[in-house]
C-alpha cells in the first residue's frame, strides 16, 4: 500500500508553486472577490440561493485564506528551525468563537463588515451563527484557549495537544427551574476551521500484554496489545494578534482501523465488526462534562492515553527530523502538562524511548524528567486524579510496569535519603496503599517543575498537598499565576472600553496590558469617568438586549449589576450569595426595610452542573426558585431581580462580563486555586466581592484594599475552624438574618409551600458543609452594605472601577506565558 502520510517533495518548474499561495488583496474589493469565491467555488452555491449557513461558511473560509500563508510559513518554520517549543496537553479547550477573533486577528473586521455590506448582508447576523467549540468544562480550558492565543501573539512556537470531542460540555436548558442537559452537537453543520487529515492519523493501542525477549544478550520488554485505534488529527489555526504568526492546535478524533475491523468482518461477524468501530469512535465522543471531581471511568483513561500518545508520536516521529537524536530532545520540546489529564504521557515516553528507539532506561528517564513539567490545578482532595492499578494494568499494561519501575527507583532514592522512613515511603509512594496510581505524584516526580496557578495556591501546593515532595526536590515547585487573554475578554467583549482605553493612551496596551497603568491618573478626571460609566451603562443595555432575545429575560438598566457566573459547586459557594439575596428579600416581605431603603439590584446568575452532582443541580433549582418568587412578589417593587439565563458559555461570558458591576468571588479560602473569572471582572471595571482565595489575593493586592470587598475567613483561619470542628449552628444562633433567611426556604416560601423540596440544600448547609458557607454569612452581608454606601457615590465608586483596570494589567495571559518561559520552558519567542 502506498504510504499516504509521508509527503512526497514535488519538484515545480513554475515560480508561482515554489511558495505558499499569498493572501487575497486586504481591500473590501479584494474580500468581496474572495468571500464571493469561497461561496461559489466552496459551497457550491450563488449569493441569491445561499442559505445563512453558507455564508458563514465562505466568511470563514475567507478569513482562513488570509491566514493561510502565514500559517503555511510557520508549520515550515516549526519543522526546520532548530527552536525550542511548547507542546501544551490538555484534555480541554474551551475555545469560544473563532471567527471574531480571527478577523481581529488579521485587523480585517472593518474591511469585512464593509464587504459583506457590499453584498448586502449584515456581518453580525452572520457572525450570530457561529456555535462555539465548547471543548472544556470552564476555567481549565479556558485558561488553555488563553494561553495558546498569548503564544502565537508573542511569536512563542506551540502546538496545542487536545481531544476533538464530538459532543462539547452539554447544552443547558431549565425545566421547571431544573437543568436538563441537551447533546452539544456543534459539528452538525460541520465546522470551517478545522482541517482534517485522515492520512496522517496514529495507530493508538490499548489492552494485551507483555513480554520480554532477548536482544543480542540484552533483555528488553514489549508491549503486545489487543486492539487499536486511529488517531486522526484535525488541525485548527492559532493567529497571533496583528504579527503575523500562526500556530497550530492539533485536535485528535478516533476512528476505528480498517484492518481490526476487517478480521472481525471476514470471520463473518459483521454486528461485531459495526459495534467494534462504536466502540473506537466513542473514545473522542464526548466530554466528561466533570468539573473538578474525576470519575475513574475506564474511557476516561482512554481518551487520556489516546491523545497523548498520538500527541507524542506526532512531535517524535513526524515533526522531529527521522534522524533526530532523541538524547537531545530536551533542546526541542517540552510537554506541558495541564492538570494530571495527560500524566499518562511520562510513561508513554519512556516506553516509546526505551522499548522502541532502543535507549537505556535511565537515559530515557533522564530525558523525560526534562520534557515534562506539571501543572496542578487543584486543593481538593477529591479532586487529585488515581487510576485503579487493575484498570491501568488491563488498559496500558506495559504503562503499568514502567510506573512500577519509575516508583521503586524513586522510593529507593527516599531510602537513600531518609533511611527506612516506612511513613513517609507510604506517604510519597506513586502506589497507594489500595494499590491506586497517584497521577499527581507521578507528574511531581517526573516533572521538571511543578507549578500552582496562583500564589497562594502554589503556597499551599508545597505546604499543605505535596510537602515531602517540596523538601526531596528543592526548587522544583513554583508559581505561575494564571491570565486571561485580553484579545478576547477586553478588545473583542468590550470594544466600547477598548476605544476609550486606546483614545486615552493609544494602542499599545493590546500587547503590553501594564499600560494600563497609564490610565491610572484619568480616574481623578471627571469627564474621563462620565465617559467610562457611559461605556458601562451601554454595555448594560447590549446585555439587556441580548438577554431578551436570548432568553427572553428583562434587565433593568437602572439596577446595579452582581454577577456570579461560574461553574455550579458547592466549594464556590452559590448558596452564600442566594442566602443573602433570599435575606434581602426576607428584610423587604416582613417589613424589616422599606423597598425604597435597598439599593436596586439585578443579580445574574450562570452555572452548569455537572448531571451526576445532585446537590449542585439542587442548587440551581432553588436559585431559579428564588427568582421566581423574588421577581414577582408586588411587595419588592422591582427592586430585586434574579436573573439565571442558562448555558453560560464562553459567548455568554464575552456579554456579561463587561456588563457586571459587581464581580461575586466568593469561594471558601484555601479552595480556589486561581480563577480566571475574576481577572476578567476586574479588567472590564466590575469591583469585586471576595474572599482572600486564589487570586483575588493578588487582585486585591494590586488594585488596592479601598477598591475591592474583602471578606470572610482567611485561609489559616478556616484551618482553624476545621481543626476544632465545625459547626454551622454556632453561626446560624449567631445572626438572626440568616437564621431568618434559612427558616424561610424551609417554609417553603419558595416551593409552593412544600419545605421539603429544598429541605436537603438547607440541612447540607446547617449540618455538613465542608465549605462553611454559614461561616462567612455575617462578614459577606456587612461588605454587602459597604458595595451599597459606595455605589451610592457614583463618582467614587466609577472612580474604583477605573482603578480597577489600570491595575490589572498584570492578569494578561501574556504575563502568565512570559512566566512559564522564564521559569518552566525556557523557550524564547522566535522572530
Ligand atoms: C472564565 C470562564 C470560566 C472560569 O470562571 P471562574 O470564575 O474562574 O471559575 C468558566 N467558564 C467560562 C465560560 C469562562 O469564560
Amino acid at each position: 500500500m502506498k504510504n499516504l502520510s509521508t509527503p512526497s517533495r514535488p519538484q515545480p518548474t513554475h515560480p508561482l508553486a515554489a511558495a505558499p499561495v499569498t493572501a487575497p488583496e486586504a481591500t473590501v474589493d479584494g474580500f468581496v472577490e474572495q468571500f464571493l469565491r469561497n461561496l461559489n467555488n466552496g459551497r457550491g452555491v450563488a449569493l441569491s440561493a445561499s442559505t445563512p449557513n453558507d455564508r458563514y461558511f465562505a466568511l470563514a473560509a475567507t478569513v482562513r485564506d488570509y491566514l493561510m500563508a502565514r500559517w503555511l510559513e510557520d508549520v515550515r518554520r516549526q519543522r526546520t528551525a532548530q527552536s525550542k517549543g511548547v507542546a501544551y496537553l490538555s484534555a480541554e479547550y474551551l475555545l469560544g468563537r473563532q471567527l471574531d477573533n480571527n478577523l481581529l486577528a488579521t485587523g480585517l473586521t472593518e474591511i469585512a463588515g464593509e464587504a459583506l455590506a457590499a453584498c448586502g448582508l449584515d456581518i453580525d447576523e452572520v457572525r450570530a451563527l457561529e456555535i462555539e467549540p465548547g471543548l472544556g468544562n470552564g476555567g481549565l480550558g479556558r485558561l488553555a484557549a488563553c494561553f495558546i492565543d498569548s503564544l502565537a501573539t508573542m511569536g512563542v512556537p506551540n502546538i496545542g495537544y487536545g481531544i476533538r470531542y464530538e459532543y462539547g460540555i452539554f447544552r443547558q436548558t431549565f425545566v421547571d427551574g431544573q437543568q436538563v442537559e441537551q447533546a452539544d452537537s456543534w459539528l452538525s453543520l460541520g465546522s470551517p476551521w478545522e482541517f482534517p487529515h485522515p492520512e496522517a492519523a496514529q495507530t493508538i493501542s490499548f489492552g494485551g500484554h507483555t513480554e520480554t525477549y532477548d536482544d543480542d544478550g540484552v533483555t528488553r520488554s514489549r508491549w503486545i496489545p489487543a486492539w487499536n485505534v486511529q488517531a486522526v488529527p484535525h488541525n485548527y489555526m492559532v493567529p497571533g494578534y496583528h504579527n503575523g504568526r500562526v500556530n497550530t492546535l492539533r485536535l485528535w478524533s478516533a476512528q476505528a482501523t480498517q484492518g481490526f475491523d476487517l478480521r472481525t468482518f471476514n470471520s463473518g461477524d459483521y454486528q461485531e465488526a459495526v459495534r467494534a468501530q462504536t466502540y473506537a469512535e466513542n473514545i473522542s465522543k464526548v466530554l466528561y462534562p466533570e468539573d473538578s471531581t474525576p470519575q475513574g471511568k475506564e474511557l476516561r483513561l482512554q481518551q487520556q492515553y489516546f491523545f497523548v500518545a498520538a500527541s507524542i508520536s506526532d512531535f517524535v516521529n513526524l515533526i522531529l527530523p527521522r534522524d533526530f537524536d532523541l538524547t537531545r530532545l530536551p533542546e526541542r520540546v517540552i510537554f506541558q502538562l495541564n492538570d494530571t489529564h495527560p500524566v499518562i504521557g511520562v510513561p508513554e515516553l519512556m516506553r516509546v524511548l526505551v522499548d522502541e528507539r532502543g535507549l537505556e532506561w535511565d537515559a530515557a528517564w533522564a530525558i523525560t524528567r526534562e520534557c515534562f513539567a506539571y501543572t496542578c490545578h487543584t486543593l481538593l482532595p477529591e479532586a487529585l486524579e488515581v487510576w485503579p492499578s487493575d484498570l491501568l494494568g488491563r488498559l496500558l499494561p506495559r504503562h503499568l510496569e514502567i510506573i512500577y519501575r519509575i516508583n521503586d527507583e524513586f522510593l529507593d532514592e527516599v531510602r537513600e535519603r531518609y533511611g527506612d522512613d516506612e511513613d513517609r515511603i507510604r506517604r510519597m509512594s506513586i502506589i497507594a496503599p489500595d494499590g491506586a496510581v497517584r497521577m499527581a505524584f507521578l507528574a511531581t516526580v517526573a516533572g521538571s517543575k511543578v507549578n500552582g496557578v496562583a500564589e497562594l495556591h502554589s503556597q499551599l501546593l508545597r505546604e499543605k498537598v505535596l510537602p515531602d515532595f517540596d523538601e526531596f526536590f528543592p526548587g522544583k515547585f513554583t508559581n505561575v499565576t494564571n491570565g486571561v487573554t485580553p484579545r478576547r475578554f477586553v478588545k473583542l467583549a468590550n470594544p466600547g472600553l477598548s476605544r476609550l482605553i486606546t483614545d486615552t493612551i493609544g494602542p499599545g496596551w493590546l500587547t503590553d496590558l501594564e499600560r494600563l497603568r497609564e490610565l491610572e491618573p484619568f480616574a481623578d478626571d471627571a469627564s474621563f469617568r462620565q465617559a467610562f460609566a457611559s461605556v458601562k451603562a451601554a454595555n448594560k443595555r447590549a446585555l439587556a438586549k441580548t438577554l431578551h432575545a436570548r432568553d427572553g429575560l428583562t434587565v433593568d438598566d437602572g439596577h446595579m449589576l452582581d454577577v456570579m457566573v461560574k461553574r455550579l459547586h458547592e466549594y464556590k459557594r452559590q448558596t452564600l450569595k442566594l442566602l443573602h439575596i433570599v435575606s434581602q428579600y426576607d428584610a423587604i416581605v416582613s417589613g424589616r426595610v422599606s423597598p425604597a431603603e435597598v439599593t436596586p439590584r439585578t443579580f445574574v446568575f450562570g452555572a452548569k452542573a455537572a448531571p451526576g452532582y445532585a446537590m449542585a443541580k439542587r442548587i440551581i433549582h432553588l436559585i431559579n426558585a428564588v427568582g421566581e418568587v423574588v421577581n414577582t412578589d408586588p411587595r419588592v417593587e422591582g427592586r430585586l431581580a434574579v436573573l439565571f439565563p442558562p448555558n453560560y458559555n464562553v459567548t455568554l461570558a464575552e456579554r456579561v462580563v463587561p456588563a457586571a458591576d459587581l464581580s461575586e468571588q466568593i469561594s471558601l479560602a484555601g479552595k480556589e486555586a486561581s480563577g480566571t473569572g475574576n481577572m476578567k471582572f476586574a479588567l472590564n471595571g466590575a469591583l469585586t466581592i471576595g474572599t482572600d482565595d486564589g487570586a483575588n489575593v493578588e487582585i486585591r493586592q494590586l488594585v488596592g484594599d479601598e477598591n475591592f470587598f474583602l471578606f470572610g475567613m482567611t485561609e489559616p483561619e478556616v484551618a482553624t475552624l476545621a481543626d476544632g470542628g465545625y459547626h454551622p449552628i454556632d453561626f446560624v444562633r449567631a445572626d438572626e438574618n440568616l437564621q431568618s433567611a434559612l427558616d424561610l426556604i424551609s417554609s417553603g416560601a419558595f416551593s409552593g409551600g412544600d419545605g421539603s423540596v429544598f429541605e436537603p440544600v438547607v440541612s447540607n448547609l446547617v449540618h455538613h458543609d465542608p465549605f462553611m458557607a454559614l461561616a462567612d454569612f455575617t462578614s459577606y452581608a456587612a461588605a454587602q452594605q459597604k458595595v451599597d454606601a459606595l455605589y451610592a457615590d457614583t463618582e467614587a465608586w466609577t472612580r474604583s472601577a477605573i482603578l480597577n483596570v489600570a491595575r490589572s494589567g498584570f492578569f494578561s495571559s501574556d504575563r502568565s506565558m512570559r512566566d512559564y518561559i522564564d521559569r518552566i520552558w525556557h523557550t524564547p519567542p522566535v522572530r
